[in-house]
């Protein structure tokens, strides 16, 4: 057993495998000076927006959007958010760690080596140890940020405007996150059972309301943004807005409260894709139809899955880490699980670096004692 401090337990059980409890592990430091912080990993990534913006109304960090997410697995299988066009992945700003290896020694970025510490940044920190705290790089944010949050039916135009922002979303100033959510909604009481579309654009500017409606304008004009759409607030406030939606205002008190988020927002089954070349007219009108035409189940999730496989990314058809997703393969549940069987599900996760992954694997963890349904198999297994 290996005794990290008093909150920490970690059980070698009879089979060999490895039970962790994690209790309490979740203090933040914040060095405002050095524009870093560390944070152990029992910690949400809500506590650590609240610890900076106690410290600091000038310093950030991007990750997610929901702040119950935890800091273990969102960081380690990268950790997207409204910063991410400026500052790019929770991951991308980790610079040092602490972890408890495959030999109960606990190592730091240098005693483990930069293989290792690149493995946990987006490789998912499960495979690789037990990651105790994170060091990250915080980012400077100015005093102001803007949010909007308009939303446009078909009949307002939503499919020309949602084929517009495929083209121009990846491509407008980096301050800029025009985040988009398509939902089928009961389009009128008078029209019994029937749904219709609306398009969402949920969206964040890091800077001030003026320079965004020029870059609105410039980029992006068929939106039609106008000054009341949009709210100036602080990147705090822009947290707790983006978080289920609560007014500006806001006490910040609800990034520590685990009970604001309900079962329903926890507990999801989710699959992801990567969508390479914009979809055409036609083809967002027939996925309009599919949208609008199922109850909602996990069938209704997997047909639309399969639908969509002419539309995005092949060969492998990839899928984002963090929303994982047994349904394109997994390990056995008993014995060894081949590098074959593994490279199924792990090439659409990490194409190439599957492999660069398996070769560290197989080097800190022989044995496999860090093991689950999609982790990374060392290649003698
Ligand atoms: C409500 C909700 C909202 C989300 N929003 C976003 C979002 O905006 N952006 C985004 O990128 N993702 C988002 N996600 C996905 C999220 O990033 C993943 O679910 C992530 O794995 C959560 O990490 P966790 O530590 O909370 O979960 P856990 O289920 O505890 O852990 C996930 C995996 O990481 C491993 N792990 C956890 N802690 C450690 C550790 N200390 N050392 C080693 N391995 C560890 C676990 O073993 C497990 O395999 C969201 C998920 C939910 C449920």
């Amino acid at each position: 057993m290996v005794e990290y401090d008093e909150f920490l337990g970690v059980w070698m059980t009879c089979d060999n495998k490895v039970e962790l409890i994690i209790l309490n592990l979740r203090s933040i430091s914040i060095d405002t000076q050095k524009k870093t912080a560390w944070v152990q990993t029992g910690a949400t990534i809500g506590e650590l927006y609240y610890r900076i913006a106690q410290k600091s109304k000038k310093l950030a960090f991007p990750a997610g959007v929901c702040p119950n997410v935890g800091v273990g697995g969102h960081f380690s299988g990268g950790g997207y958010g409204m910063l991410a066009r400026k500052f790019g992945t929770a991951a991308d700003s980790i610079i040092d760690a602490k972890l408890i290896d495959a030999n109960e020694q606990i190592l730091d970025r240098k005693s483990m080596g930069e293989d290792h510490f690149w493995a946990i940044r987006g490789g998912g920190g499960t495979s690789f140890g037990i990651i105790t705290s994170w060091k990250v790089k915080l980012h400077d944010i100015p005093e102001k940020v803007t949010v909007f949050n308009v939303t446009r039916t078909l009949e307002q135009n939503a499919t020309q405007l949602v084929y517009k922002w495929q083209h121009i979303a990846d491509k407008v100033d980096d301050n800029l996150l025009l985040r988009l959510f398509l939902r089928s909604n009961i389009s009128s009481p008078f029209k019994r059972g029937q749904r219709s579309i609306n398009a969402i654009f949920f969206t964040m500017f890091v800077g001030g309301v003026d320079e965004l409606l020029h870059e609105m304008k410039k980029s992006f004009p068929e939106l039609e943004l106008m000054k009341e759409d949009c709210i100036e607030m602080s990147w705090i406030e822009s947290i707790i807005y983006f978080y289920i939606g609560f007014p500006k205002g806001t006490s910040p008190d609800v990034l520590l409260n685990w009970n604001t988020t309900t079962k329903k927002q926890l507990y999801f089954k989710g699959k992801s894709d990567y969508v390479q070349h914009p979809i055409s007219i036609n083809g967002l009108k027939a996925f309009w139809m599919k949208m609008e035409n199922s109850k909602r189940s996990l069938d209704w999730s997997r047909t639309l899955y399969r639908y969509m496989a002419k539309y995005v990314s092949k060969s492998p058809r990839a899928a984002y880490f963090n929303y994982r997703d047994l349904d394109i393969g997994v390990n056995n549940i008993n014995g060894n699980t081949s590098y074959e069987q593994a490279r199924i599900w792990g090439v659409k996760y990490f194409k190439n670096n599957f492999d660069r992954l398996v070769k560290i694997k197989t080097k800190i963890d022989p044995t496999n004692i860090f093991r689950n349904e999609q982790s990374i198999p060392p290649l003698l297994s």
